[in-house]
């Protein structure tokens, strides 16, 4: 059994008039995060972190903004594809801890959701799987309102040994 840790962040542009995907879940705001799919810049940060953890390259090299078949795509797509690469090589997901930096809008009510939603798009249960959110305290350009950022972190496990690929 081998253990390995990988981190993850991302950012995305807010623009007003498009849904708000955070964590697979449409939170109500009068903006939503831009990208070539729908912007949830908290999956992003997730597929990341598992894939560092796995060694397995990062969301720009398995899902590039070129490739029209993301355009648009619901983010758990890409959670789906992740985990399906590292069960094939034999990588068992064992944690995942996420922080949402955010001045806008307020997500303590809603980290349960995102919570559960992130839970099951990983096939984790609810204790595996923490997501916490920060205000950036009116600080830079997150703080300004113009964007999301969010960072996680993911510990998998190899019950194989399997500490190559
Ligand atoms: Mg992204």
């Amino acid at each position: 059994m081998s253990f390995r840790i990988g981190t993850g962040f991302d950012v995305h542009r807010l623009a007003a008039g498009r849904p708000l995907m955070l964590g697979g879940v449409q939170i109500p705001h009068e903006a939503g995060l831009v990208g070539h799919s729908d912007g949830d810049c908290l999956l992003h940060a997730v597929c990341d972190a598992l894939l560092g953890a796995a060694a397995a390259g990062d969301m720009g090299e398995h899902f590039p903004s070129s490739d029209p078949r993301w355009r648009g795509a619901a983010s758990l797509i890409f959670v789906a594809e992740v985990r399906r690469l590292l069960a094939d090589r034999g990588f068992v997901i064992e944690n995942v801890d996420a922080t949402v930096v955010a001045q806008a809008p307020r997500l303590a009510p809603h980290l349960a959701a995102l919570r559960t939603s992130l839970a099951s798009a990983l096939g984790l249960v609810a204790g595996q799987v923490s997501v916490k959110a920060k205000s950036s305290d009116g600080l830079g350009a997150i703080g300004r309102g113009e964007g999301i950022a969010a960072q996680a972190v993911a510990l998998v496990s190899s019950p194989r040994g399997t500490n190559q690929a």
